[in-house]
């Protein structure tokens, strides 16, 4: 955010401006600004916001008082939390404000910030390794979130000092108003506009956390992450998430996992993919293999005559089932039979002689079908890949 003007300076007024000099000053300038009497004008649209914003805030005993005290600081500090300063404030809310504005005397009874309202959900990422996420792990974690202001326990109030009952709702956090109606006055009750109904009002607000009650903590946690979890799942901690409002209690932590590839598995669900070369020596004549499973290694046996692509599925050897970790899924072999390029010429003497003998066998098979190929030409083929 580029450097915030002074609020008294916005609205042409002195630090020591009556309540009365302030709503003057700041009818006088939301008329001028205002959208209506602007239109498409992005100047006065910005120059709207900025005169909404600074009567927010000096309109608002408690507010002024930490403004006078901090500046701008005072609700930096807590803004994340609030949220009710500027942020969240759109065009589409204009005309009520307006309309509010004469009617009741200042629009900062606005009834966003009333009563107990729970603290915010706060979202982690953390990376996994493949094992990790199919074994289940314990995961350390630092988030740094707003938490309750030790100097004043959350009062936001100074030391020695107390929150006061708020004058315009004796306490209540509401107040009620007549509004005439066609049917006569009606009385109607809402959230005090002094307060945000609080009910409360600190004159002395506590230096840690400049009167908001909160502060911004690095906190570390444990996660324990169960078998068989997924990337892009997340975990939710209750209550781990940021201090409330008023006593409206604890945001959760949302920790969403992110799992690293593997360089030999691929995870489909539960079940885990790969590829194993053979020699096509022991795809001919069969033998006992080594496959690498997540638990380690694995002998395996082939038949004589194992063709490319052969797909051997090891049973129960996958993840741990999410929510049945004694269930598990299986392992998808793929066997990819490698043709040596470094041959000996011994080797490829010998290949030679192979050959030789393929050959009337060759010659027996020439009118046999198209998919019966004879094992010189699946031997062509392979070479061929
Ligand atoms: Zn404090
Ligand atoms: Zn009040």
């Amino acid at each position: 955010m580029p450097d915030k003007r002074d609020y008294y300076e916005i609205l042409g007024v002195s630090k020591s401006a009556s309540d009365t000099e302030l709503k003057k000053a700041y009818r006088k300038m939301a008329i001028k600004y205002h959208p209506d009497h602007n239109p498409d004008d992005k100047e006065a649209e910005a120059k709207f916001k900025e005169v909404n914003e600074a009567y927010e805030v000096l309109s608002d005993s408690q507010k002024r008082a930490q403004y006078d005290q901090f500046g701008h600081a005072a609700f930096e500090q807590g803004g994340a939390g609030g949220g009710y300063y500027g942020q969240g404030f759109d065009m589409g809310d204009l005309g009520d404000i307006f309309g509010s504005m004469f009617g009741f005397g200042g629009f900062s009874g606005s009834s966003r910030k009333s009563g107990p309202r729970r603290g915010n959900d706060i979202n982690v990422n953390i990376q996994l390794a493949f094992e990790e996420a199919a074994f289940g792990c314990t995961k350390e974690i630092a988030v740094s979130i707003f938490d309750e202001c030790e100097t004043c326990h959350g009062t936001g109030a100074k030391a020695g000092s107390h929150a006061e009952s708020c004058p315009r709702c004796n306490g209540t956090g509401q107040e009620r108003f007549v509004q005439q109606s066609m049917f006569g006055a009606v009385t109607s009750v809402r959230t005090c506009s002094q307060c945000h109904g609080t009910g409360k009002i600190i004159k002395d607000p506590c230096t840690t956390c400049h009167g908001t009650g909160k502060v911004k903590k690095t906190k570390k946690y444990e996660v324990n992450i169960p078998k068989g979890i997924d990337n892009g799942q997340t975990i939710r901690l209750a209550n781990k998430g940021e201090i409330g409002e008023n006593g409206g209690g604890y945001g959760d932590l949302l920790v969403t996992v992110y799992v690293q590839p593997d360089r030999v598995f691929v995870r489909k669900g539960f079940d885990v993919y790969c590829d194993v070369p053979i020699t096509f020596v022991q795809a001919a004549l069969g033998g006992e293999i080594v496959i690498k499973t997540i638990d380690g290694e694995q002998k395996h046996t082939i038949k004589p005559g194992t063709q490319p692509e052969t797909v051997v599925t090891l049973r129960g050897v996958g993840i741990p089932n999410l929510r049945n970790p004694k269930v598990r899924g299986n392992q998808i072999v793929t066997l990819k039979i490698k043709i040596p390029t470094d041959m000996s010429e011994r080797q490829k003497d010998l290949l030679r002689q192979f050959f030789k003998e393929e050959e009337p066998k060759t010659q027996e098979n020439k009118n046999a079908s198209e998919d019966k190929k004879s094992f010189s030409e699946k031997m062509k083929d392979l070479f061929k890949e």
